[in-house]
């Protein structure tokens, strides 16, 4: 079968089209997938960069996938061939032809979801939930700053918050992510490139402050958020490029608090949360991806590229197979 490889680490140019992999097949436990749509999230480049631990080389790329079930393993029960799903993980590697995923991190796609929409539904919509509802315990009503709202996992936690009756506010690069961030679900959005843009998230809540913080960029963003939250405010750190220098005073008056989220070692029992809740989201209609871009296998590298390059993310990268 074709899959989408490395052979070593390093930058986009090191991903090939591989055209002799051998199929996988299911063990107990497992779902043999013929997958239809894989979704590029930034982990997949942080792996392909050799920046999370090592992996088994030649390494097929992708975590993300939808498609239809073609076999199951000894233990299967909740799918069966031909069954449209979605993974948030896999065993072999998400961008090829077949896939094999162990059952917990597989979930049911719904109808009204296209293959493309479904790859963009588990690492995103997770980590959405795990942050906002597992993590933050956001309640109905709460004021929410979702801190990078153009990208994959801000368009799934301004569609999760919004559904969830809170009020909802955001930040974009480009005027372009804005309106799209809006789109999704959020009131207010401000641009995190500009001088200025916190004082207008501050004044959107009458100086009040957020409930939640959802950080994509707690490098950048770490002392701001502590002006932005109210008492007891918390911020779920999601994305951090690096460094920061701060001043852990700043969170004693308004006893905030800062938590960090590993959507990629939740428990068994978290994930049956979160599938569930996501299930019931695509019946209900809130679980809407949106996609930006969509490249053919043959173009992965341009995924990847573009996935580390974009000025202004609006929504979610996938590859077709
Ligand atoms: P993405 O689709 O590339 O989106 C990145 C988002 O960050 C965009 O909305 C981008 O806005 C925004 N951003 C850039 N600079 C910012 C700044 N200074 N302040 C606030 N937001 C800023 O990536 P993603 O899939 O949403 O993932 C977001 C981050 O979370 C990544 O770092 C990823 O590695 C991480 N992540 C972590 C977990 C976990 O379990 N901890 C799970 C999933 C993802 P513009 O492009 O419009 O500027």
């Amino acid at each position: 079968m074709k899959a989408v490889q490395f052979h070593h680490y390093g930058g986009p140019e090191v991903l090939q089209l591989s055209t002799r992999v051998a199929k996988p097949s299911p063990d107990e436990n497992q779902v043999l997938i013929r997958v239809m749509a894989a979704g590029v999230n930034p982990l997949d480049t942080y792996i392909r960069a050799g920046e999370f631990g090592e992996v088994a080389l030649p390494h097929t790329i992708g975590w993300d996938t939808a498609g239809v079930v073609e076999a199951v393993g000894p233990g299967v029960e909740r799918f069966s061939p031909g069954d449209r799903v979605y993974t948030m993980k896999t065993v072999t590697g998400g961008c090829a032809e077949f896939t094999v995923a162990d059952q917990n991190y597989v979930g049911h796609l719904d109808q009204a979801l296209s293959f493309e929409e479904g790859a963009c539904v588990g690492i995103p919509y997770y980590t959405a939930y795990k942050a906002l509802i597992t993590l933050a315990r956001a309640r109905p009503g709460d004021n929410v700053l979702i801190h990078g709202a153009s990208g994959g996992v801000g368009v799934a936690a301004s569609q999760l918050a919004k559904a969830h009756g809170m009020k909802v506010n955001g930040t974009a690069g480009t005027d372009e992510g804005i309106s799209f961030a809006k789109d999704n679900g959020c009131i207010n959005v401000f641009n995190h490139r500009h001088r200025g843009y916190v004082n207008q998230l501050l004044d959107t809540t009458d100086g009040d402050g957020y409930d939640v913080i959802i950080e994509m960029a707690a490098h950048a963003n770490m002392d701001s958020d502590v002006e932005l939250m109210r008492r007891n405010g918390r911020t779920i750190i999601v994305g951090s490029a690096g460094e920061v220098k701060f001043s852990p005073l700043s969170t004693m008056l308004k006893e905030n608090w800062f938590r960090g989220i590993s959507v990629q070692t939740s428990s068994p029992e978290e994930l049956v949360e979160f599938r569930n809740a996501i299930e019931a989201g695509q019946r209900s209609g809130w679980v809407r991806p949106k996609i930006g871009s969509s490249f053919p296998m043959q173009k992965a590298r341009e995924a990847h590229k573009l996935l580390n390059s974009r000025k202004g993310a609006k929504g979610k990268i996938v590859i077709t197979i």
